[in-house]
């Protein structure tokens, strides 16, 4: 993954007197695709925002970030969650990637493979999972 600076802007703001921080983290992501396994870069923003407090809360609020000595803040550490938090779950070079040939790895987007459709790919993970099971037992 990444490891491009990360760029956070962010401001402070007294909202009648509770401080809400408000950021957003701007990095380079190097990806790759999670259907063909290419890699390419994307550009990712995250905004993020949370409310401060300086001493601790009675109840448990992911949102309300506790200041360090009262003071601080870990924007560093902040930024880290936002993009945790803000991940896509999946990882595609573009929208329509038609991944890569379960059969034979070629890369579809370049063109159809020379492999005949015979078993849907679906059905053959369950005749692979059926066939496990039976040796197993
Ligand atoms: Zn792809
Ligand atoms: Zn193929």
């Amino acid at each position: 993954m990444a490891q491009e600076p990360v760029d956070v802007e962010g401001i402070v703001q007294n909202k009648a007197g509770v401080l809400v921080l408000s950021f957003s983290a701007r990095t380079t992501l190097n990806c790759v695709c999670d259907r063909c396994t290419k890699s390419f870069r994307k550009e990712k923003e995250i905004p993020f925002h949370c409310y401060l407090a300086t001493e601790k809360q009675n109840e448990e609020n992911d949102e309300i970030v506790l200041l360090e000595d009262g003071e601080f803040v870990d924007l560093e550490d902040l930024a880290r969650t936002a993009f945790v938090l803000g991940m896509d779950t999946k990882i595609l070079c573009s929208e329509d990637c038609k991944g890569l040939c379960p059969r034979c790895g070629a890369d579809l987007n370049l063109g159809p493979c020379s492999c005949k459709k015979e078993v849907d790919p679906r059905l053959a993970v369950l005749a692979k999972l059926l066939e496990n099971k039976e040796t197993n037992e």
